[in-house]
């Protein structure tokens, strides 16, 4: 049952499809005696099983749950399941099958004929039909193939009218198969040329000569029915060569080939890289007695959810037809009836399936997805599964079935996927709309949520029509510092180019920002004031609407509302916090605290993102770069003088015009905290992000600083770097004028003696970015150390710091021995040992990152998704080493990827004391830093990394 309509597949299938057919047959007729004590048909029915639910791997999840409802009493049609190790060998030995295997199935369908007292082939009595459908170990809904009513021919199809008194059922059962079987197994379908499926092509013309108008298939008669199934026999002849095979047995071997064929298929393999499946799994094939819902009004098929997938409610949710078999309600020929529906309408079924449903629950602990047939008014299953479900329904299923018992608290935290729980704090779309509107182009997901608003090109006119009360979106090519106040008027940032780590999606994440990036398709025109998607042109003004957890851009306005998460979390809106969904993320959050070992800090520049990210439960700031408090207002004019400078002189005195800024700024951090611990990095500004670049902006800095203005053009081509990522930046900008790092030093010391003064207390951890010699963090140390006994003498207080550094460079790494002699923690900044160890920009990967996927050369985006196989074993050296000198080093990660569930998961592993991220990915870390734990204690623990992690804890 439940097959969707399926798109074209490629021409290859058809031979491959048949080769397999053919395959089938010779390897039985051979019957070798390899692999003869193997067993590779499991069977079910009438209360017994050879498998249960246990068994995915081998029987694949369809299978095993067959097995496993018949175990527990349940209606379920007998059958029979071929393994998936059939799958491996099929794929291993040039599409062909053990030779054992024929002689299995037919003792499989021997059992089914001695349950069902049916017998296949049967040209007399009821003929046994068989259904034959994919069942991988993960559920791959409408990947691969299935077949219905198997066992068909001129012969049984007269007797099945006969037996069951109905020619009109039966002849529409042998229509369907020809038309399934045809599609499916002999690949009869639809040609570049053609703009229908050629079976249907057939079906609207019969019905146009027969009827004159359109009719719906259930009303075609028995004749009707005859003409169709006597026109597909033609068509196949014509499109084959070959007439329909009247053989039940020639069918059964077809199915099951094709069904282990669609393996491959091109929708399975683009499945499969999206959802992590290997394809060294295989599916396994079900065969299972047809039960029909096609018989008259006392019959009928559905599919259902034990609970509602979309939010959570306890109540049966799903879709019925009266008169129907399973592809009906999902194939959107007719259109199904609410499954309530069926109380009224098949009553004493409706009944048993809700004690089904109950029986389920209980069985399986989890919320169930259903397909079921009635036949003459009883009710039998044909799958069960766990029910895939949005965020929302994770979290309310999680809470309610701890409540009801089902569940253990552990087993709910594990129940909420943590890279979809950004879902929940993110405004959304509402989903009709979204339906309804015009997808324009794809980038990257950079910051989740729904945003909609007028486009501007550039920031001063965002910020000028948000001034207006405008909604504004902000679309750029890319973008840089001088966007940001455009990027905070913004409902949401679009750019044409960048990645996930690209400025915008690192500071749009950071603000909570709805983010697409690398939207390659549109073409922004500055002068023009357009950003063109195809056809499409989008004047300043127009609206257009981003979903920054797929990465969709829409073209038009959609209606967005925010989550009660945020509104209860961060406004303190009683309203929301009284909300069911408030509460059940707070009480997730809670068990979290309780199973975690790794702590969650955050990056954090300024004191609203630190309230957000404590509200949100994070432990302490874990990066603040420094360089981006100059990104506000007029500072990033001190700034960039600074970066100028020609002289020691002329820098002290830009330096001394920031000293106040960062001192203000680092006291409202270190009050925000209220004594939580503060990771500080010193000036770390690619040279390229900070220089002004336009005419325009260099005009102005110069008229501010009295300067003309070719020095400043001349001073910005003097600082041009052809590679600025991998240039004058970190330390090295300090090892070259120490008197930055003084600046920078005495700022937080100072701002910690006034804390210290006014009883606040404050834990600062000055950082030093980009080292990769031991040399260069022992200069800094030393300049660090000294300033802040100079402060302490000065202010008269004493208070504690620690001193560290980034570990971002593979240098770096491969020296931590050296380094660790110098730090008290290592914070290990994966956004450049990324970039350094795969050599690979984090601003440029859009042109390439697509194929690399596509060729299963990154599983992920490697700036998205940590690159443990190198980028962690550089870590793990670093570790080692780092401890090797200094046994209790506090180790932390800092780089995006401490807010990707995976990432957390392996620095649990390795044993860290923190991961740090953005504010709002704070959940999502502390989720997966708790599901670490849970599943690391209830499976093999490995030992070394829970040694280190025992003690980093203790000193965490
Ligand atoms: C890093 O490189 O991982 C890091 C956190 O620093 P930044 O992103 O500021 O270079
Ligand atoms: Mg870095």
């Amino acid at each position: 049952m439940a097959t969707k309509k399926k798109a074209a597949k490629p021409a290859a299938k058809k031979s491959a499809t048949k080769a397999a057919k053919s395959a089938v047959k010779k390897t039985a007729a051979k019957k070798s005696t390899s692999g003869k004590s193997t067993k590779y048909v499991y069977t079910w029915g009438a209360g017994k099983a050879d498998g249960d639910g246990s068994m995915k791997a081998l029987l694949g999840g369809k299978g095993a749950n067959l097995a496993e409802m018949t175990k527990i009493g349940l209606p379920v049609p007998a059958g029979f399941t071929v393994t998936t190790e059939v799958c491996t060998y099929f794929y291993d030995n040039k599409r062909t099958y053990p030779a054992v295997l024929r002689a299995q199935m037919e003792a499989g369908i021997a059992n089914m004929e001695k349950i069902m007292g049916y017998k296949f082939g049967d040209s007399e009595g009821f003929p046994l039909l068989v259904a034959v459908r994919s069942g991988a170990r993960d559920s791959m809904p409408g990947m691969m193939d299935t077949v219905l009513n198997l066992g068909l021919n001129d012969k049984t199809v007269a007797a099945l009218a006969k037996a069951t008194d109905n020619e009109r059922f039966a002849w529409d059962c042998y229509r369907r198969f020809i038309q399934m079987y045809g599609d499916v197994v002999l690949g009869v379908q639809k040609t570049p040329d053609e703009d229908h499926e050629p079976f249907e092509a057939v079906i609207e013309k019969y019905k146009h000569e027969a009827y004159g108008s359109d009719i719906v298939d259930s009303d075609l008669t028995a004749e009707d029915n005859k003409e169709l199934v006597s026109r597909f026999k033609t068509l196949v002849k014509d499109r084959t060569g070959h007439g329909f095979p009247e053989d039940p047995w020639e069918q059964l071997e077809g199915a099951a080939g094709a069904v282990f064929g669609s393996w491959m298929n091109d929708r399975a393999i683009v499945y499969r890289r999206k959802y992590g499946i290997p394809a060294a799994w295989g599916t396994a094939v079900n065969v299972q007695a047809m039960v029909f819902g096609n018989t008259g009004p006392n019959s009928g098929s559905g599919v259902a959810f034990t609970r509602n997938p979309a939010n959570g409610e306890n109540v049966l949710y799903g879709e019925f037809l009266v008169n129907a078999q399973g592809e009906d309600v999902v194939a959107g020929v007719r259109t199904p009836d609410e499954v309530s529906g069926m109380a009224e309408a098949l009553p004493a079924a409706f009944k048993e399936l809700m004690k089904v449903r109950a029986i389920l629950e209980k069985h399986f602990r989890d919320v169930q997805d259903v397909e079921f047939t009635i036949q003459d008014g009883k009710l039998y299953m044909l799958q069960t599964r766990n029910g895939k479900r949005t965020a929302a329904a994770a979290l309310k299923f999680a809470a309610d079935m701890v409540k009801e018992k089902l569940i253990s608290w552990e087993t709910a935290v594990m129940r909420n996927p943590a890279d979809q729980l950004d879902q929940l704090l993110a405004p959304v779309f509402d989903i009709n709309e979204a339906k309804k509107a015009t997808v324009i182009a794809k980038g990257l997901p950079a910051g989740p949520g729904a945003a909609s608003g007028k486009i501007y090109l550039n920031a001063d006119r965002a910020v000028a029509a948000a001034e207006k009360g405008e909604k504004v979106l902000l679309v750029r090519v890319e973008t840089s510092p001088e966007d940001l106040r455009g990027m905070i008027a913004a409902e949401g940032i679009l750019t044409a180019r960048g990645g996930v780590s690209s400025h915008a999606a690192l500071v749009a994440r950071q603000m909570g920002k709805v983010c697409v990036c690398g939207a390659s398709a549109i073409e922004v025109d500055y002068d023009k004031k357009t950003v063109t998607a195809g056809d499409q042109v989008f004047k300043e003004g127009d609206f257009l609407s981003i979903d920054g957890t797929a990465g969709t851009v829409y073209g038009g306005e959609l209606a967005t509302e925010p989550s009660e998460i945020i509104t209860g979390l961060i406004n303190n809106k009683k309203a929301s916090q009284k909300t069911e969904k408030f509460q059940n993320f707070v009480q997730l959050m809670e068990w979290c605290s309780k199973a975690t070992r790794l702590g969650v800090r955050t990056n954090a520049d300024t004191p609203e993102q630190v309230k957000n990210a404590v509200a949100f439960g994070a432990e302490g700031i874990g990066l603040t770069r420094t360089e981006h408090m100059f990104f506000e207002g007029d500072r990033i004019d001190a700034m960039r003088e600074m970066i100028l400078a020609n002289t020691e002189e002329d820098r002290k005195k830009a330096l001394k015009k920031l000293l106040p800024h960062q001192r203000k700024d680092f006291f409202g951090i270190f009050k925000a905290l209220e004594g939580k611990p503060a990771t500080i990095r010193l000036l770390d500004p690619p040279l390229h992000e900070f220089l002004p670049n336009t005419e325009e902006s260099q005009a102005d800095l110069a008229e501010k600083m009295g300067v003309p203005v070719e020095e400043i053009s001349h001073r910005v081509h003097e600082l041009h770097e052809q590679n600025p990522m991998l240039g004058h930046r970190g330390c090295r900008l300090a090892i070259s004028y120490p008197e930055i790092a003084e600046m920078q030093a005495q700022a937080i010391f100072e701002a910690a003696a006034q804390c210290v003064k006014k009883g606040i207390p404050v834990k600062p951890e000055v950082m030093v970015p980009l080292v990769g010699y031991a040399r260069e963090l022992e200069l800094q140390v030393n300049i660090i150390h000294r300033v802040a006994a100079e402060v302490k003498a000065d202010k008269g207080v004493e208070f504690d710091y620690l001193v560290g550094t980034m570990i971002e460079v593979p240098r770096g790494a491969l020296t931590a021995d050296e380094i660790a002699k110098h730090a008290q923690f290592f914070s290990f900044g994966t956004n450049d040992l990324t970039q350094t160890a795969l050599g690979v920009s984090r601003d440029d990967m859009g042109s390439f990152l697509s194929s690399y996927q596509e060729n299963d050369i990154y599983p992920k985006n490697p700036f998205a998704s940590l690159d443990t196989t190198g980028v962690g074993q550089l870590m793990e050296i670093a570790v080692e080493k780092g401890r090797s000198v200094k046994p209790d080093i506090k180790l932390g990660i800092c780089g995006e990827h401490g807010g990707d569930p995976d990432s957390v998961t392996f620095c649990h592993k390795l044993g860290l004391a923190y991961v740090s991220c953005s504010p709002y990915r704070v959940p999502v870390a502390r989720l997966a830093a708790a599901q670490a734990a849970i599943a690391e204690s209830a499976g093999a623990k490995p030992a070394k990394a829970k040694k280190a992690a025992k003690k980093a804890a203790k000193k965490k």
